[in-house]
């Protein structure tokens, strides 16, 4: 239900991530983010009671039953962080870039009629530690567990249930981003800083190669030649 945990770890002056949102529509949905921070992982996340229940899930889902995936559980994150694709400034907690690997809907297995009396069914099973739903996503679909561990306080394990959808093949193989089609890679490529100096458009990309455009100057401003000395990009949120 609260999102301090969530506010105090980040400073909003700095990452693009957004700080609120509410919860709109008939159905509760659902979002995993591809996440490049220090270490590769997906972010499973539920919304319940208006924010996102989240795991961090190392290795990604797996749709073979028998191969249940840690899912370490973290503070609760906002509604709008399900539309959530781009950079995290190196720096910043979780820097690094995002895509929204997969987004879509979900209920409980069990049929419950309304969100509301879903929502509460799902707390109830949350804080016992054995949630299962139905998910509707591009990629997710069918029945999943989520069940804790006594491994330590935050382990969870995701767990695909066997249905039509289970099956042996790597589900991670499908990289892309169902809101952009960009892969991870892509989009940090995209958010890689551009600096105008001048005639020459300077893309500075994450692996250090630095791909110079020249710009085909027009003869007025040829003659002219105001040269802007300082990189005008004002918006200096040090997109890592
Ligand atoms: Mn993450």
């Amino acid at each position: 239900m609260s999102l301090i945990r969530y506010k105090e770890k980040r400073d909003f002056k700095t990452t693009p991530e957004p700080g609120g949102g509410k919860s709109k529509g008939g159905s509760l949905i659902f979002v995993i983010q591809k996440h490049a921070a220090s270490r590769l992982h997906y972010d499973f996340r539920l919304e319940m009671e208006g924010v996102l229940k989240s795991w961090a899930v190392p290795k990604g889902p797996s749709t073979d039953p028998k191969t249940k995936r840690l899912a370490m559980m973290v503070e609760d994150h906002p509604y709008d962080y399900k539309d959530f694709e781009g950079s995290i400034p190196k720096g910043e907690y979780g820097g690094g870039t995002v895509i929204v690997w997969d987004q879509g809907t979900y209920e409980p297995i069990e049929k419950i009629e309304g969100k509301k009396a879903q929502e509460k069914y799902l707390l109830k099973h949350l804080k016992e530690g054995s949630v299962k739903v139905v998910m509707h996503g591009k990629k997710m679909k069918g029945e999943w567990a989520l069940v804790k561990t006594h491994q330590s306080e935050n382990s969870w394990l995701l767990i695909k249930h066997k249905d039509n959808y289970a099956s042996d093949a790597d589900i991670t193989e499908k990289g892309k981003s169902v809101v952009s089609g960009k892969t991870l890679e892509q989009i940090e490529k995209a958010m890689a800083p551009k600096i105008s100096t001048g005639n020459t458009t300077v893309t500075k990309t994450s692996s250090k190669k630095v791909t110079v455009k020249k710009v085909v100057a027009s003869k007025s401003s040829a003659t002219k030649k105001t040269v802007a000395k300082k990189p005008v990009t004002k918006s200096s949120k040090k997109k890592a």
